[in-house]
Order: structure tokens, then C-alpha cells, then sequence
């Protein structure tokens, strides 16, 4: 890649200012390749500048989350918790960008609206909301798989007086929740946060919920000063296992079977998995827990009870407990006090498939059933998943054809970084992108596509373009892998919340193994998946 002919086009543009795209822009710069960052958002942080709402913090171990391409970045930053909250997650990536003088290639409040490839000289003209043209000769997406919120559409959402925001556009003034009337719409991961985070404050909370879901608790606690040593000590045992982790945590896999115990020693198995940390309850469960329906039920079957236990009004624990759904067939939340926020007197449940949203009015939320008061709505009601971000680009590709009618039937892609008829666009941590711990999964993809970038200037060549035979294999793989698992019809991988969108898997179905085999093999084959040529 030489990106000489035209005297201002900067080599590599990256959209967005998540963890995906700050290290793609710290790697394309390391490389030796001019770079630039435009973000849509005020700052930095991606999932971590919007989602500021009250308990927002991961799921994923802080340190295994951060990066760890650096040791002197690991020993400088000491994370607080085991699973830390969202004001210190987005500190961290503020942290890094200055430790590595990245801010003075960024540009904020600059969302993407068109991107059109140019045959001569080929690059990308990409239009930004601040009113300038970019021109670049790479465009990286790394615009996130949960970045476009979405709100369900309720008659009358505007004539609230409250104040109503989406869990996903947090302010980053707080919320003033004391002595308030809140509702809570939704219940998967963000909804169950936010629910014991505002219940204290709060006059009352009352929560919507269309489904439940197998909510386990996550188990965090502060990082004590010897925990802080030993992972200091064992920092290239850490990155060497999150190097080939399946799912990207630090989990031992557990080989056995669920009926390989008999049923004492699996109740005293699972009472291990619900005291665990976080993920461990999916990755470190049985082998056969997602595959075996009958070992799946007994899973389902102990949290359930968990749940009796700690909702002790019958009728509230069994809205609680998933009716519709087996555990793992849609993503896990992890609470904490969660369940236990039911038992408080201000705190109500209430089940929309019995008595659905009729609409928002001017002082609360009608159902059939009744019309609650509240001066704040929380709407926790999820994203439109994998491809939301990259449709609403206006990114319009080789001929004219646009991304959305390229996509129309759903993502095609090759390992989740290109799609054909896009020259020199990548999106590293887009659809078919991860499946486990998202940092690990899209690192990968940034190394790859920044070896993709330095193969093709080694080579002289200026685009880069996936084979259609090379799209069609890796897309092949996560529609026949998603068929298989329990996960590759629900809704939650398929983007299922979102009227009109194709009911294609989102997600890595592959996983990271896959991911890791396909890319040996590009390198082996001297990038032959990509037609790579010099400029016309
Ligand atoms: C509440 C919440 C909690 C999560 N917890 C975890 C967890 O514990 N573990 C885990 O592995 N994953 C978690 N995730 C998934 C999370 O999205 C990823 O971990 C990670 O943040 C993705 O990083 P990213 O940089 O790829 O995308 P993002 O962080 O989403 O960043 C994308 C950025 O692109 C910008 N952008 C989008 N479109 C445009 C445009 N047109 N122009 C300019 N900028 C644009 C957005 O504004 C955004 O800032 C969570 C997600 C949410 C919503």
C-alpha cells in the first residue's frame, strides 16, 4: 500500500471511540500509517460514554476486559473491582488514549452520515455531522454491535412530562432518582442493573417486564492489594491464556458432562457455579450444559429455586423465572441484589404479557389494567444489535451499491472485517465479530486487519477486497454453526427485537477457535482470501 497519489487523504479514518476503535487507531499509528478518529459521541469510551446509567459495570473481569498489548499499561492502571462500574471503565479508556497520545488524532461530535468509495483515486469520501469531508484510503468501522439504542414504538412517548432517557443516552449529569416515582422498562442486562442501583433513592421503582431472563448473580468484590500483586505477577500467564481462550475469559473449561455426576454431587456443582464470578456460570458449567436439554433443565431448574428463595411472594418469583427461553439462548444477565430488590415495599413487578404497554401518557404508563404515575421512565429496552450502527452510515460501496441493500437479507461477511464490493472498508467488532469477551474477539480482528493493511503496503498494492468465495465460506460457517447451537433462531442473537430486520445470526456462531483457524490461513496463503491491487 503505498496511499500516494492524492496529496490530502489520510491512509486509515477509524469511526469510533470504543475499546475496539482506540487500539485500531493506536495500531494503524504504531504501524506507521497517517490516522485520524472520528466519534459521534462527546468522548471517549463507545458502550462506556453512553451507558452511563446508575449500576452500569461489567460482566466481563476488568482485567481481562482492558488491554493488554502493553505490560507498562497493565502495571499502571490498577482496577478497583473484580467487575468495575462504568465511571471507572470510562476513565480507563481516557487513561489509555492519553498514555498513548491518541486524543490529538480524534474528533468528537463527528457521527459519520455518508461514506462513498471513489474508484479514482480509490478511497473512501466520508461526510461527518461537524460539516467536513474526509477523504481516507482505509475506512474502519468500529462502530459497535450495541451503539444504536432502541426504543420500542409506544404512542405517546413524546407527551411525557417526566424525564425519560434511554439506558443506552445516559446523561452524563446524573439522573436525580431520590424520592422519585421510576419505571424500569425492560429486564434484560441493563434493566436488572439498574433496578437495585435506584431502589434505595427512589420513592418507588416499578418494573416492566415482557420476559424474564436466567439472571444469576455476578459475584464482584474489590481487588485486594494481594490480588492486585498476583496479577501483576502473572500478567503473561493472563495475556498467553486470553491469547487462545475460547470465549476470551479466564475460565478453566469444564470437560464433564452433567449426568457424568450423580445428583448429589451436581447440586453441589451448581451451588459452586452460582457462588462463581460472573461468565463462569456459562463458560465453566457442565461441557454439555447448552447442548444437553436435560442438563439444561436441572440448571434452570436450581436457579429457579434460587429465585423461590430469595422472592419469598410466590406470585412475584414465578414472573421472575423464564418461562419462554432455556438458559443460554439468550444472553445471561448478572445481578447483584437484583432478585432481592422485589422483597422492598417500593419496588413492583409488573408482567406486560398479562396487561401489554397501551401507551405513554402525559404523567406515566397505561396498561389495561391501569395507569401508573411516574416522573422518570428508564428505558432499558435494548439496541438494534450487529448491524444498526454500520446501516445508518450511509456507507455506499463499488457501483453505487449501498451497504443496505447489500445487506438487506443480513450481514455478509468474511471473519467479520469485510464484505465484498466494499474495497478497504473494515469493521473489526461489527456482526459476525464476537461471542465471548468482546475485547479479546475484536483485538483479534484489529491485529488482523492492520497485518492486512502492512501486508498490502509491502506488497504495493492499495485495495484490499475479501474473494466472494472467501465471504461465502466464513458466512456459511455462522449460519450452519448458529443452526446448530440453541442460540441461532433466538431473537437476542438475530437482532429479533427490531420490526422488519432479517432474522440472520449476528453473532461469531464459529467462536474464537474459527476465528483464529481462518486467519493462520489467510497468513499461510499470503492473504489469498483478499484480491488485493494497485490503484487505477
Ligand atoms: C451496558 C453494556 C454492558 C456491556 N458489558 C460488557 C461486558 O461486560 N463484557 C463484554 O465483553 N462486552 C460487554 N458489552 C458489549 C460492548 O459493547 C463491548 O464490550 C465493547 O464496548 C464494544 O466496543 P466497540 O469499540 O466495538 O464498540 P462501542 O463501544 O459500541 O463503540 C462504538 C462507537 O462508535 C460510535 N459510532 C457509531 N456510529 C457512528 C457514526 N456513524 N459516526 C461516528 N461514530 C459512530 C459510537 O458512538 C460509539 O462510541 C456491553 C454492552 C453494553 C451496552
Amino acid at each position: 500500500m503505498t496511499f500516494s497519489p492524492d496529496p490530502t487523504p489520510v491512509d486509515v479514518l477509524v469511526v469510533g471511540a470504543g475499546i475496539t476503535g482506540i487500539y485500531q487507531l493506536h495500531r494503524a499509528l504504531e504501524a506507521g500509517f497517517t490516522a485520524e478518529l472520528v466519534e459521534a459521541g462527546d468522548g471517549v469510551g463507545g458502550t462506556w460514554f453512553w451507558n452511563r446509567y446508575p449500576g452500569a459495570r461489567f460482566d466481563s473481569e476488568s482485567y481481562t476486559y482492558g488491554y493488554l498489548f502493553s505490560r507498562e499499561l497493565f502495571d499502571d492502571w490498577e482496577w478497583q473491582e473484580h467487575f468495575a462500574g462504568q465511571p471507572e471503565i470510562e476513565r480507563y479508556l481516557n487513561h489509555v488514549v492519553d498514555r498513548f497520545d491518541l486524543r490529538r488524532h480524534m474528533r468528537f461530535a463527528a457521527p459519520v452520515t455518508s461514506a462513498v468509495w471513489d474508484e479514482a483515486p480509490s478511497g473512501w469520501a466520508v461526510t461527518t455531522g461537524d460539516g467536513r469531508v474526509t477523504r481516507a484510503r482505509v475506512l474502519v468501522c468500529a462502530t459497535g454491535v450495541l451503539s444504536v439504542p432502541y426504543i420500542p414504538d409506544v404512542p405517546g412517548r413524546d407527551s411525557f412530562r417526566g424525564v425519560q432517557h434511554h439506558t443506552g443516552r445516559w446523561p452524563a449529569e446524573p439522573v436525580d432518582m431520590s424520592g422519585k416515582r421510576v419505571a424500569v422498562v425492560g429486564t434484560s442486562s441493563s434493566g436488572v442493573q439498574v433496578v437495585p442501583a435506584v431502589a434505595d433513592e427512589a420513592a418507588e421503582v416499578t418494573v416492566y417486564q415482557r420476559s424474564a431472563n436466567w439472571c444469576t448473580p455476578l459475584n464482584n468484590r474489590p481487588i485486594t492489594a494481594e490480588e492486585q500483586a498476583q496479577l501483576r505477577a502473572d500478567f503473561e500467564q493472563l495475556r498467553e491464556v486470553l491469547a487462545t481462550s475460547v470465549h476470551g475469559f479466564h475460565h478453566p473449561m469444564n470437560p464433564k458432562a452433567a449426568f457424568d455426576d450423580p445428583p448429589d454431587a451436581r447440586l453441589a456443582f451448581f451451588e459452586r457455579m452460582w457462588a462463581s464470578p460472573g461468565f463462569m456460570k456459562f463458560t465453566s458449567n457442565y461441557v454439555d450444559i447448552l447442548m444437553n436439554p436435560d442438563a439444561n433443565e436441572e440448571w434452570c431448574e436450581f436457579i429457579a429455586g434460587k429465585i423461590r428463595a430469595a422472592v419469598p411472594d410466590p406470585a412475584t418469583a414465578e414472573l421472575l423465572i423464564p418461562t419462554d427461553h432455556r438458559y443460554g439462548e439468550k444472553r445471561p444477565p448478572y445481578v447483584t441484589g437484583y432478585f432481592e430488590a422485589f422483597n422492598r415495599p417500593n419496588v413492583v413487578l409488573v408482567d406486560l404479557r398479562a396487561e401489554p404497554m397501551v401507551r405513554v401518557t402525559e404523567t406515566g404508563i397505561e396498561t389495561p389494567a391501569s395507569e401508573r404515575q411516574h416522573d422518570v421512565i428508564v428505558w432499558a429496552t435494548g439496541f438494534d444489535f450487529g448491524t444498526g450502527a454500520m446501516l445508518r452510515m450511509g456507507i455506499v460501496g463499488r457501483d453505487g451499491v449501498a451497504l443496505t441493500d447489500h445487506w438487506a437479507d443480513g450481514p455478509t461477511t468474511f471473519l467479520g472485517v469485510q464484505t465484498t464490493g466494499f474495497p478497504n472498508l473494515f469493521f473489526p467488532g461489527g456482526p459476525h465479530a464476537a461471542a465471548g469477551n468482546n475485547p479479546r474477539y475484536n483485538g483479534d480482528q484489529v491485529d488482523f486487519v492492520t497485518d492486512v493493511l502492512v501486508h498490502a503496503r509491502k506488497v504495493g498494492t492499495e485495495v484490499i477486497e475479501a474473494t466472494a468465495e472467501a465471504e461465502e465460506r466464513w458466512t456459511a460457517m455462522i449460519d450452519k454453526a448458529a443452526a446448530e447451537t440453541p442460540f441461532g433462531t433466538i431473537g437476542q442473537y438475530v437482532g429479533g427485537n427490531i420490526p422488519g430486520k432479517p432474522k440472520r445470526y449476528l453473532l461469531n456462531a464459529g467462536g474464537r477457535p474459527k476465528l483464529h483457524k481462518e486467519i493462520a490461513r489467510v497468513k499461510a496463503t499470503d492473504y489469498a482470501a483478499f484480491t488485493l491491487t494497485t490503484a487505477p
